[in-house]
Order: structure tokens, then C-alpha cells, then sequence
């Protein structure tokens, strides 16, 4: 039995690393561990390969209401405001080129009319025409030596931080909270939780040859975090439906990241063709949508924490029945399923990633393996919904769970904000708000804090 913490971080992706930062950094809390099965940080959605590596700003994602847009965007400057700050800022963030791709009338009118209501909010985002695409990505505007036929329009811009290696930021968080003076902040690696329990007034988390005591618990563990969570009492209203993302790489041809128009019908955003900060010279593509039966990618042995956190009865079956009786998600979730037959798969996709670069070549389309991750959207069974973005279970005991889809790595820092608010109060610790503002909010005429309520904190889309 270990000394009492007062604050345990269960998971050391980008989410919990995040929060071990900013409580070690931003509050007076002393003592603060957190636990990490893996022998490293980051290294299950938030490694560098296994998400696509978006800061995810709100303007070129055609999924998102704008409310969803403009809290992503507040995120996305915490981030960015932090890597800035770091010595080693060239491994953290990268500034590429962006834009969403509109093929077509329809899909150009409405990029247009997304124009109309963003600018305002979005001063650098540009509405680019066929020879601006041309000038930005002419593999794009272009096909057979000529400007392609179909109608072409985006928005997009040219200087701005786009791309995140968010396994790299995980690491310099571990690295920044450790520096901290007066703490004391304990990281165990190869600490995986088996059970929490309550035991009075404290939490005991068990690993296989360790039990820790704490005041306070964060889980921060994926879909993880749902089955411990279960354990605890909490969030039987919800399942899981795990969807796995697989991507292709080709020779580069694109200098940025080229988002296409989400299917409205669709719950996941459509593919993207971008750089991968970790792989130069070459252009990924992706992610697909696959459902799998597991809590991490290429993790069998993560089948039976599924089968545990799924738990299928009724009003699950009624979720799954509502999605796959709409014709557009039943046959996107068909073709996702081929997307992964080999052989079948290539000609499949590359019919999909030509829409962004219309003369790709079969031969330079390879399927990556072991590269993407699960994005643990939940089902809420009470509601009878898929939900998208990122989900929350705060208990107002002291435990609080997060589950974390895209843009879920973008969201780290905000997303750690709020536990550290509420885990502040529940110990009756305080916030430095000065500094927490200066660092992180600059720029950011919101400045008053995340006003999401907080007992259950959900998004509203996925990418
Ligand atoms: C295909 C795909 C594309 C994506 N693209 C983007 C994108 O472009 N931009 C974006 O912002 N987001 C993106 N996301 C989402 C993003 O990857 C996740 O939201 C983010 O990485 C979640 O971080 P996390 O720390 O919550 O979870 P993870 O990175 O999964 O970390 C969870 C940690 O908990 C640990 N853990 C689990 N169980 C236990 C246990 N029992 N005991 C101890 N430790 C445990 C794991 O080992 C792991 O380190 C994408 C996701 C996918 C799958």
C-alpha cells in the first residue's frame, strides 16, 4: 500500500499527461501521480501514427455546428500556445497549408455559405478558388494537364499551426510537470489499473503488485475508462462502439492537409490527404471507419475489456438498429469493412482519395499497416444515440472518467482545465488563474473558463 495521494491520473495519453501538467503547473495540489500501463506515455491513440495528427480548429471541419467550431478553436489556442512556449517546439507542432475541399455545385454552395458564417469568427480562413486551390495544391486543381472539370471551391489557410505530434506534446507534458518545484509528482510506467474501489473517503486503485490510495481519481484510459468506471458504479447508461481508423500512404503530393465535405447522413468525417510530421516525403491518407471489437488497435487481448464495457442488450441492439437502417450509414459501413479486404481495398480507396487529387495512381496507394487507432465513441443508452466528440463522467464523488474520440487530442489541454477545476474544488485546493490565463489564454478574448456544465460533458461531432 502506497502514501495517499491527492490526486491519481489513471492513463498517461495526451489527455491525462495534459492534466498532470496543468494541476502540477496551475494549483497548489501536492501530490500527484499518475498511472500508465504502457512502459511510455502516449503510446496507444495518442501515438504519433495512430490519430491523424490535426489541430483541429473548427474551420475546415464541415461536421461541426458552429458552437462545436468555436470551442475546438479555444482548445486548439491552448495547445498552440503551449508548444510555442517549448524549447523543443519543432518536434511539437508544424504549420502546414489547410483546406476543405468542395467538388461539385452542391458542395461548393455550401462552403460558401460556411464561409459566410465563419470569416467573422475565423480572420485568416480564405475562401479559395480554383486557381488559389491551383496555386496552394495543384495536384488538386489539376487533372491531365488542365485544370480538373468539376467545379472546385475551399476555404482554407496558408499560415497557421495545423499539425500536432501529440505523442511528442504527452512527453513534453510528463517532462514540464516533473520540473515543477514543491510538488511531488510520481509517474509509474508499467502500472496497469485492474480495479478502483471506494474505500471511506478515499479511492483505492489496485495494479497487480501495487495498491495506491488517493483523495481524488481522474481516468483518463480511452475506452478504458468506461469498463473502470463500471467498476466503480458509474455510467451503466452507457456502451461503447469502438471504430477503427485505418490510412494509406502515397509519394507526397500534397504540401498541406485537404479535408473533403462531410456527408451529413454520416456520424465520422470523410477522408483527408495530409504530411505526417513522423514519415517525410510521403502523403497519408485517411482514417477509415471500421467497428472492431477491441479497446486498442492490433490489442487482441483488449477483446475481453470490450465484451466486459460493451455489454449488448436491447437498448444498445436499438442504437445499432437506428444507424443501420439509414441506407448512406449502412453502406459507409460496408465499404469501410472492404476497405480493409487486401487487394480489394486499394481500388476501393483510391476511388474515395481521388476526389482530393484526381489523377493518383493505384500503384502509389499502400495500405499502412499498423497505423490508427479506436476512437471509443460511446453509446448512451437511455437517450438511444451514438454520441460524437469527446464524453465525460463526472461523478461529484471525487472520480471522474473521460472518454475521448477525436478531436479528443486537440481538446487535451481544455479538457484538462475543466478536471482540474473540479478536482481543485473537490480538495478545496486553488487555481492560479493569473498565470493559467498568460500562458494558455493569451489571445483568447474568452477568457472566462469552460462553461460546459459539469456533471456530463458531451461533443457534438467526430472527425
Ligand atoms: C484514427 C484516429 C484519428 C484521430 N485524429 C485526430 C486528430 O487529427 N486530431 C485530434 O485532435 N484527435 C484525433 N483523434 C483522437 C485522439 O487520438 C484521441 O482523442 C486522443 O489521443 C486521446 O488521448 P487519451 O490520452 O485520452 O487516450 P489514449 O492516447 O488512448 O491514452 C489512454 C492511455 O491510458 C492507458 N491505459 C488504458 N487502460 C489503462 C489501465 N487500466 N491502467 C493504466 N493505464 C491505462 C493507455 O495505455 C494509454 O496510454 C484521432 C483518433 C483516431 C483513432
Amino acid at each position: 500500500m502506497s502514501q495517499v495521494y491527492d490526486l491519481l491520473i489513471v492513463g498517461g495519453g495526451v489527455t491525462g499527461s495534459a492534466l498532470l501538467y496543468l494541476t502540477s503547473k496551475y494549483t497548489d495540489i501536492k501530490h500527484v501521480g499518475m498511472l500508465e500501463k504502457y512502459a511510455a506515455p502516449a503510446r496507444v491513440n495518442s501515438l504519433h501514427s495512430n490519430n491523424s495528427q490535426t489541430l483541429h480548429c473548427g474551420d475546415i471541419e464541415t461536421n461541426y455546428s458552429l458552437e462545436k467550431a468555436l470551442k475546438v478553436q479555444r482548445a486548439a489556442r491552448m495547445v498552440e500556445n503551449y508548444a510555442v512556449a517549448q524549447p523543443d517546439i519543432d518536434h511539437l507542432i508544424f504549420k502546414f497549408p489547410k483546406m476543405v475541399l468542395g467538388v461539385g455545385t452542391r458542395e461548393c454552395q455550401q462552403l460558401r455559405e460556411r464561409f459566410e458564417m465563419l470569416s467573422p469568427h475565423y480572420p485568416r480562413l480564405k475562401l479559395l478558388e480554383a486557381k488559389d486551390i491551383a496555386r496552394i495544391e495543384p495536384v488538386v486543381a489539376y487533372s491531365k494537364g488542365s485544370l480538373r472539370p468539376d467545379e472546385i471551391i475551399a476555404l482554407g489557410s496558408e499560415d497557421e499551426y495545423t499539425a500536432v505530434n501529440f505523442e511528442a506534446l504527452a512527453r513534453s507534458f510528463v517532462r514540464q510537470a516533473q520540473r515543477c518545484e514543491d510538488r511531488e509528482i510520481d509517474v509509474h510506467y508499467n502500472s496497469r489499473v485492474e480495479h478502483i474501489r471506494m474505500r471511506g473517503e478515499l479511492f483505492t486503485i489496485e495494479t497487480r503488485d501495487t495498491t495506491y490510495q488517493a483523495r481524488s481519481i481522474v481516468v483518463c484510459a480511452g475506452g478504458h475508462s468506461l469498463k473502470l468506471a463500471h467498476d466503480l458504479g458509474y455510467g451503466h447508461h452507457y456502451s461503447v462502439l469502438p471504430v477503427a481508423g485505418s490510412y494509406y500512404f502515397t509519394p507526397q503530393v500534397l504540401h498541406g492537409k485537404v479535408y473533403t465535405v462531410q456527408n451529413d447522413k454520416l456520424p465520422f468525417a470523410a477522408i483527408h490527404g495530409d504530411p505526417d510530421v513522423m514519415v517525410p516525403g510521403k502523403t497519408r491518407w485517411g482514417p477509415t471507419a471500421l467497428v472492431l471489437p477491441v479497446l486498442e488497435r492490433y490489442n487482441w487481448e483488449t477483446l475481453k475489456d470490450f465484451m466486459r464495457v460493451f455489454r449488448f442488450d436491447r437498448k444498445v441492439w436499438n442504437v445499432l438498429y437506428d444507424l443501420l437502417k439509414v441506407t448512406d450509414i449502412r453502406n459507409y459501413m460496408f465499404k469501410n469493412f472492404l476497405f480493409e479486404i487486401p487487394i480489394l481495398r486499394r481500388r476501393l480507396f483510391l476511388k474515395d482519395a481521388r476526389k482530393i487529387v484526381p489523377d493518383l495512381k493505384y500503384r502509389d496507394l499502400k495500405f499502412a499497416h499498423h497505423v490508427g487507432g479506436i476512437r471509443p465513441q460511446l453509446i448512451d443508452k437511455d437517450h438511444r444515440k451514438l454520441m460524437m466528440g469527446e464524453a465525460k463522467i463526472d461523478t461529484g464523488v471525487g472520480a471522474i472518467f473521460n472518454m475521448t474520440p477525436s478531436p479528443g487530442a486537440t481538446c487535451c489541454l481544455e479538457n484538462a482545465e475543466v478536471d482540474m477545476r473540479s478536482v481543485a474544488e473537490f480538495l478545496g485546493a486553488t487555481v492560479d488563474e493569473e498565470r493559467f490565463k498568460k500562458d494558455l489564454l493569451i489571445n483568447d478574448e474568452r477568457h472566462q473558463g469552460s462553461d460546459l456544465p459539469a456533471h456530463i460533458i458531451t461533443g457534438d461531432a467526430a472527425a
